[in-house]
């Protein structure tokens, strides 16, 4: 066996010598359109954060007053003392904008995942993802230890022929289907109508991930599945508050009974201390803001703005421009950081090997002119977007 040390190192190697070397850069002062790295000013096409909630002033007072009232730190798990009117405000008001009967706050949008889906099914049960579903939502597959099917990305047959599969080889067992609403690295949308179709005929459920969703599409940012009015028919619904949502931690939304499963079966609910107070309440104001002020709709409006500024056809806040080799992508970031545009290289395993890009998102704070002058440097760079 070789040493510790000399493990890592050639780990390391291998990961430099493959292209895929990551390093941990700071920017300052906060999350926002304009920030600073390494001396430069930037111009921010990096962030989740779609509304520019993580630094409105009503987010930070509802966390400031909460710090204030309930402290730094939640102390415990929730099934120990750790449950907090915080935490509980936060459910009701999650539940209310979704339309459904009961949430629960998770730690994060990985930690919902990876606790809801062994939950809910066991090793004789079956799993079915789409290709292109979040690390979090392949690793909440697996520790269920349920007999995992991918189907092609938003392929409707692909998955038929998956759920004819199940029902056939496990006629008694619990089917699930788990899907995104948008997907993180391509920033497209789910044919969530034509699924919801397809599991309700095979009796199978679904579990939708809106963390690039919620916050961006639908009425005050309620996400695609309330947008299409799928609400009733989705079993699970799940995202992040740490992006659109301007915070930190994650909610799961459907029937109380889901709710009780995952309080006495989430072994990530269980088993962690509860998120701060503070982080419940920014994301409870970030709802409030959407639904009980003229400038959430204003700011999902410049948003949608952008969104159509950048590209006529686009449907989200996120849009990648594939590239294909990984240093190729490395270096079209680079040349974009040195015109002043932080536009992050997305490469394996965030997405297929060869397949690496741009990943350009948008901010309701963007303006017209630092779109203008990004698809700029982009067309003079030689992509098409
Ligand atoms: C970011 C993301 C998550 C994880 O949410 P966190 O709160 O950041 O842990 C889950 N699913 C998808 C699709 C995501 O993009």
């Amino acid at each position: 066996m070789t040493g510790f040390e000399e493990d890592l190192a050639l780990r390391l190697r291998e990961i430099d010598e493959a292209g895929l070397l990551r390093t941990l850069r700071e920017i300052s002062p906060s999350q926002s359109v304009v920030v600073r790295r390494d001396g430069c000013g930037l111009v921010n096409f990096s962030s989740n954060d779609y509304l520019g909630l993580a630094t409105h002033p009503a987010l930070i007072e509802a966390a400031r007053n909460e710090l204030a009232v309930s402290g730094a730190g939640s102390g415990a798990s929730r099934l120990i003392s750790g449950s907090l009117p915080a935490h509980r405000r936060f459910e009701e008001a999650m539940a209310e904008f979704k339309r459904t009967p009961a949430a629960l706050l998770f730690s994060s949008g990985y930690a919902a995942a990876a606790g809801t889906i062994p939950a809910i099914l066991s090793e004789s049960d079956v799993v079915i993802l789409d290709k292109l579903a979040h690390a979090c939502l392949i690793d909440g597959a697996r520790l269920s230890g349920a007999h995992m099917r991918v189907f092609p990305h938003n392929d409707l047959d692909a998955l038929e022929s998956r759920l004819r599969w199940a029902r056939d080889t496990h006629p008694r067992s619990r089917i699930l289907v788990v899907v995104e609403s948008v997907y993180s690295m391509d920033g497209d949308a789910a044919p969530l109508a034509g699924i919801v179709e397809l599991k309700d005929r095979h009796g199978a459920w679904l579990m939708v991930d809106e963390a690039h969703g919620v916050g961006v599409l639908g009425e005050c940012g309620r996400g695609l599945v309330d947008a299409l009015g799928l609400g009733g028919r989705v079993e699970i619904q799940m995202g992040t508050l740490g992006k659109a949502l301007g915070s930190s931690g994650a909610y799961v939304c459907g029937s109380a009974a889901l709710r009780d499963v995952l309080v006495n079966r989430a072994r990530s609910f269980i088993f962690s201390t509860a998120p701060p107070p503070s982080a419940a309440a920014a994301a409870e104001a970030a709802i409030r803001l959407l639904t009980g002020s003229p400038e959430g709709p204003l700011r999902l409006e410049r948003l949608h703005k952008n969104i159509r500024a950048l590209h006529p056809s686009a449907v989200s806040a996120i849009h990648p421009v594939i590239v294909g080799a990984e240093p190729d992508a490395v270096a079209a970031s680079s040349r974009l950081v040195s015109a002043g545009f932080l536009v992050p290289a997305v490469r394996f395993p965030a997405v297929a090997r060869g397949q690496a890009r741009l990943r350009i998102s948008l901010s309701a704070d963007h303006t017209g002119e630092m779109l203008q002058r990004l698809l700029d440097f982009l067309r003079h760079d030689g992509f098409a977007l």
